[in-house]
This record gives structure tokens, sequence and C-alpha cells, in this order.
């Protein structure tokens, strides 16, 4: 992941610094150079553009080109841009002033969703939370199933009331959380290939009755640019709190990461690293940033 990006930046920068005073030509050329690897990497173009005149403006605007390393100073406001871009600073999960706190996790088919919900429950639990896993995928088959054996390897309870409607199955796994002191609740909701119709009045039904704390969309990030419309549509229909972008540990080129903020406004709150369940980590912009940048 961002390795294509990482390599492509440090070759710019390391002949930026080898240039010991710059130009407002040098300046230039060392973006357009940026907004192509930007480009290469599937970053949305309209981002990739903003991102670009934005650093030139700082760049040439201030006392860079006269300070004493005109090169680092250029690299630190493309950091700077970059953890901007990823978000600025960590955004956190709302927790409930009255337990439980009620996590709703959508997304297509595939993203990543069912395993996120383990990966999670195991996060938060660390936290010293107590959560409830619910199963709410009703459709896709064996996704029920999944989703107790995740419960089994973590030893953690996984509401299900089988193929009963998916807004009753939250309602009562509330009231079963409440019942028996759970003051997390997960729920695993249906998927489809393609969004449609159908599935949005499911979930906004889910979110109508339950009035989630956290709408959490499952994307993942290997999809690249169409990550970042499905997660603009969930976000147009839905309203989503955060994103959780999985499958970061692939070989994706970057783009979806550093796209989705800008151009949804949500914040990316959690990265899928991996398949196993300690495989989620808590998205850090300026990390991210720092990653990327090596
Ligand atoms: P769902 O249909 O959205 O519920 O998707 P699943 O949870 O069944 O996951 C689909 C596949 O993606 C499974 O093989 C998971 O192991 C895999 N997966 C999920 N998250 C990650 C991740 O962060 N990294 C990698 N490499 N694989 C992941």
């Amino acid at each position: 992941m961002f390795q294509g990006l990482g390599d492509r930046l440090e070759v710019i920068f390391k002949s930026l610094k080898g240039k010991g005073r710059l130009t407002a030509e040098d300046v230039s050329q060392a973006m357009r150079e940026v907004k192509m690897a930007l480009l290469e990497a599937d970053v949305n173009f309209k981002v990739v553009k903003e991102f670009v005149a934005q650093v030139k403006e700082r760049a040439i605007g201030q006392d860079v080109l006269e300070s004493l390393s005109p090169a680092q100073q250029v690299i630190k406001i493309v950091k700077e841009e970059l953890t901007e871009l990823l978000g600025g600073t960590q955004s956190k999960i709302n927790i409930a002033s009255k337990p439980p706190t009620i996590i709703m996790l959508v997304g297509l088919q595939g993203a990543g969703k069912t395993t996120t919900a383990g990966k999670l429950a195991k996060l938060l639990s660390k936290q010293g939370r107590r959560p409830l896993l619910v199963a709410a995928d009703i459709y896709r088959p064996a996704a029920i199933k999944q989703l107790q054996v995740l419960g089994e390897q973590l030893k953690m309870p996984v509401f299900t009331l089988g193929q009963e409607n998916p807004v009753k199955i939250a309602q009562a796994a509330v009231e079963d959380a409440n019942s028996t002191g759970r003051d997390l609740v997960i729920i695993d909701t249906a998927g489809r290939l393609h969004i449609n119709e159908e599935l949005m009045d499911e979930l906004a039904n889910i979110k109508g009755t339950v009035k989630p704390h956290e709408i959490l969309l499952v994307v993942d990030a290997m999809t690249g640019q169409e990550a970042v419309n499905v997660a603009d549509s969930f976000n147009q229909k839905l309203g989503l709190d955060g994103i959780i972008m999985t499958k970061l540990d692939g070989d994706a080129r970057g783009g979806a990461a550093l796209s989705v903020r800008k151009v949804t406004g949500c914040p990316i709150k959690f990265a899928g690293m991996g398949e196993k369940l300690d495989a989620l980590e808590p998205f850090h912009p300026d990390r991210m940033a720092d990653r990327i940048l090596g």
C-alpha cells in the first residue's frame, strides 16, 4: 500500500533537495510530478488539483524559497497537506452517554463487514467495552454462521434471530444488551453486490428504529475510486459518521484512502490491515502521511 506513491515522492524530493536554492519554477516542476504521482496512485482528479494548488500556493507564497532549507520546507508542506487530506486529526467513535453505544456497520458484500465486526469488537473490548455482536445480515448465506464463529473465537456473545426481519433483530438486540449489561452493540447489516433502493430502505429503517450512535461504512481500499463512489452514495442516502477502510494491507495504490475524506466529508476512523482479528487499527492521518512519505 502506498509503496508506488511513496517511491515516486521520494525521487521527486531527492531531486529538490539536490538543488540547494529553489526557484518558483523548481517548485512548479516538482508539483507537476507530484500531481502525476498522485494520479497514478488513483487519487480523485479534483482532489489532486486542489491539493497541488494548495501546496504550490503555500510553498511559493511564503518565505519558503528564501529560507535556508527550501526543499525541506516544501516537503514539510506536502506532509502537512497530506495529513489534512487524510482528515487532519484522528476521528474517534461517539460513545453514548447512556449505554449501550450502538454501532451499525454498513457496506457492500465482500467489503469485509462481518470480519470487521469481529475486529472492532476485539479492539473495543481491549478498551474495556463489553460488545454484543448482532447478526442482521439475513440474506448472505452463511453470514450468521460466520459471525457466530467469530463470536466463539472472541468469546463474545452473538445475537441472532435467524432470518427474522433485520429491523426487529436490531431492536431486540438492543433490548438484550440492556438486560445483559452489554455496553456496546455492533450490528452487522446486510450488503448487496451493488447499491440498490431495497438495501438503502432496509438500512434506513434500522437507523430510524435503533438510532445508532455511529453508522460506519466498511469499504474495500482495493476497489479504488469505486470505494469513493460507494462512500458518497451511502453518505447521501444514510448519513455516515465514518468510514472503515479495509484491505489496506493489499497492493491498493492508495487512491481511495487519499480521496474519500475530501470527496465525502466523512472521516476514516479505522483501517483494516489484514484478515486476522487483531488487524484493525484506529486511523491516524499524521501517521499515515508519515508512512506514505517514508
Ligand atoms: P462482508 O461480505 O462485507 O461481510 O465481507 P467478509 O467479512 O466476509 O470479508 C470478505 C473477505 O475479505 C474475507 O476473506 C476477509 O478475510 C477479507 N478481509 C476483510 N478485511 C480485510 C483486510 O483488512 N485485509 C485483508 N487482506 N482481507 C480482509
